[in-house]
C-alpha cells in the first residue's frame, strides 16, 4: 500500500474518535499514509454516528459524492463503519452499492483483516455480534499529549430512547493489565492526559469474574483508577461517561484521594422530572442526582460537573420540561450537551403515540440553551482571580501569541506565551471568564491554591 492514501472523517461521540484513532493505525501499518484532501485519497472511511436522526443523514449526503468517484475511479475503496453501518448492514450495501466495506464498531480493530477481503475481490459486511479483540495496534492519535483509552466496550442498560445498545452490542471490559500496559506505553511516548472511556463508565469490570472477601465484585472503575494511577508520566486522568444509577459514593472518595484524577465529572441527567426519568428508563430519580452532586461538592468544592440533557422525548409536558429548567437552574452545570429528542429505530419510545411536536422541540432547546449558557458563564465566574494548573495543549489558533489548555476541571484556557512549552503545565491567574472558556496570565507555580 506504498503511496496509498487515506481520508477519515469521524462523526459523533469520543467512543468513535477513539476508534478512528485505532483504525488510522491499522492503515499506517498497513503502508497507508494519510492524505490531503478527501477527494484525492485512495481509501475514505465514514466512522459514522446514528445517535439521532441529522448525524446519520449528514453520512448519505457525504456517501453521494464519493459513490460518484467511486464510479470513475474504482481502484478508490469506500469503507463505512461504526453505528450507521451496524443499524443499516446489508441494506446500506443495497443502498449504496459503490461501498467496498460496511463494518460495525465491534470489527473496528479487524480492519486490516477486513480490507484483505475486499482486496480479494468481494464486498465486505461485518456487523456480526463479535467479542472484541484486544487493541493490539498503535493507534494513531491526533494528540500527542492526551489520549482516550477504551475500558469498555458496549452498554446493557435499555435507555428507551438509546440506540446505543442496538448498535455497539453487550458490554466488555478490557482487563485492567492490559489497560495498565496501554498506559504504560503512552506514558513511555510523552503522553500526559488519559481519559477512560466506556459508554457507561460506571459499568466497568460487571462482565468481568471476580469477588473480593468483602463480597463486592472485584473490578470496578474505582478499583481501576487504583490500579493505572501511579503510572510514571501520566499527570492527569478522566474519564467519561458516568451514569448517575451507578455513580457511587466509593468512586467520589478516590477521585478526592488521587490526586491525578480530575475534578470534572460529566453525569448526565437527561432530563429534571422523575416521570419522565422512569419512562426513559434511566433507573435513578433527581433526589439522587442530587446527592451524587452534593457528595461530589463536599468532597471538591471546585469540581466542575457536566451533563447531557434531552428535551421533548415522548409525552413531555411543558411543566416537565420546567422541571429540566428548574435543575440546569439549581444546579449550575459547567456545560449540558442538550439536544432534541429524535425517534431511533430499534428503540422503544420512537414507536409511542405521544410524540412532541418538532417545533416545540426545537422551542425547548433553545429555551434550555440560553440557560445552560448563562450558567455556565455565572458558574465560570468562580474562576476569577483563582490560580490554575493548566496543561498545555497548543498555540490559540486565533491568536498565536497565546497558547491553550485545559484546566483541571476541563476549561478551555488561552494565556500569553512567555516561553512555555506545550506539554508543560503551567500556573495560570484567571482574568477573564466567558461563557465555556478562560483567559488569564501565567505566574510562578507556587501560587496554586490545592
Ligand atoms: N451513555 C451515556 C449516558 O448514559 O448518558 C450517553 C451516551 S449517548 C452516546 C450521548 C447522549 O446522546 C446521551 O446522553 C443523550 O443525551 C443523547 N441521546 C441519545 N439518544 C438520543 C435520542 N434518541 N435523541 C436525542 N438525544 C439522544
Ligand atoms: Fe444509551 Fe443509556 Fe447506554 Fe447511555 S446508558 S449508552 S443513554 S442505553
Amino acid at each position: 500500500m506504498a503511496d496509498h492514501t487515506y481520508w477519515i472523517t469521524t462523526f459523533g461521540c469520543q467512543m468513535n474518535k477513539a476508534d478512528s484513532e485505532r483504525m488510522a493505525g491499522i492503515l499506517e501499518t498497513m503502508g497507508y499514509r494519510q492524505g490531503v484532501a478527501e477527494a484525492e485519497a485512495d481509501l475514505v472511511l465514514y466512522n459514522t454516528c446514528t445517535i439521532r436522526d441529522n448525524a446519520e443523514q449528514k453520512v448519505y449526503s457525504y456517501l453521494g459524492r464519493q459513490a460518484i468517484r467511486k464510479r470513475q475511479n474504482p481502484n478508490l475503496t469506500l469503507v463505512v463503519a461504526g453505528c450507521v453501518a451496524q443499524q443499516e448492514g446489508a441494506a446500506l450495501l443495497r443502498r449504496v452499492p459503490e461501498l467496498d466495506l460496511v463494518m460495525g464498531p465491534q470489527h473496528a480493530n479487524r480492519l486490516e483483516t477486513l480490507l484483505n477481503q475486499v482486496g480479494n475481490g468481494q464486498q465486505v459486511l461485518a456487523t456480526d455480534e463479535n467479542h472484541i479483540l484486544e487493541d493490539i495496534t498503535t493507534a494513531r492519535r491526533e494528540s500527542e499529549l492526551c489520549a482516550w483509552v477504551n475500558v469498555i466496550y458496549g452498554c446493557n442498560e435499555r435507555c428507551t430512547y438509546c440506540v446505543v445498545p442496538a448498535v455497539r452490542g453487550q458490554e466488555q471490559s478490557r482487563l485492567p493489565a492490559a489497560i495498565r500496559t496501554e498506559i504504560e506505553s503512552l506514558a513511555a511516548k510523552g503522553y500526559k492526559e488519559i481519559t477512560l472511556l466506556g459508554q457507561n463508565i460506571d459499568a466497568y469490570g460487571r462482565d468481568l469474574p471476580g469477588i473480593t472477601p468483602e463480597g463486592r465484585r472485584q473490578h470496578t472503575l474505582t478499583d481501576l483508577l487504583h490500579h493505572i494511577h501511579d503510572v510514571e508520566g501520566i499527570e492527569r486522568i478522566r474519564f467519561a461517561t458516568s451514569h448517575p444509577r451507578y455513580f457511587t459514593e466509593r468512586l467520589i472518595e478516590a477521585c478526592a484521594n488521587l490526586s491525578k484524577v480530575c475534578e470534572h465529572f460529566h453525569v448526565p441527567f437527561q432530563s429534571g422530572d422523575d416521570e419522565l426519568l422512569k419512562a426513559m428508563a434511566r433507573g435513578y430519580n433527581i433526589g439522587r442526582y442530587r446527592r451524587i452532586v452534593e457528595q461530589i461538592r463536599s468532597r471538591m468544592p471546585h469540581a466542575a460537573i457536566s451533563a447531557d440533557a434531552i428535551v421533548g422525548f415522548p409525552g413531555e409536558s411543558n411543566a416537565q420540561f420546567r422541571n429540566t429548567l428548574a435543575l440546569v437552574d439549581e444546579i449550575g452545570f459547567d456545560l449540558v450537551n442538550t439536544a432534541a429528542y429524535s425517534p431511533r429505530p430499534h428503540t422503544p419510545a420512537a414507536n409511542w403515540p405521544n410524540q412532541v411536536p418538532e417545533a416545540e422541540k426545537v422551542a425547548r432547546l433553545q429555551e434550555l440553551n440560553a440557560l445552560v449558557e448563562k450558567k455556565a458563564r455565572q458558574s465560570g465566574e468562580r474562576y476569577l482571580g483563582r490560580c490554575e494548573e493548566v496543561l498545555v495543549e497548543g498555540i490559540n489558533p486565533k491568536n498565536p501569541q497565546q497558547l491553550m489548555g485545559r484546566t483541571r476541571t476541563n476549561r478551555l484556557t488561552f494565556f500569553e506565551a512567555r516561553g512555555h512549552q506545550v506539554g508543560s503545565t503551567v500556573a495560570v491567574k484567571i482574568e477573564a471568564v466567558r461563557p465555556f472558556s478562560l483567559s488569564g496570565s501565567a505566574i510562578a507555580k507556587a501560587a496554586l491554591v490545592p
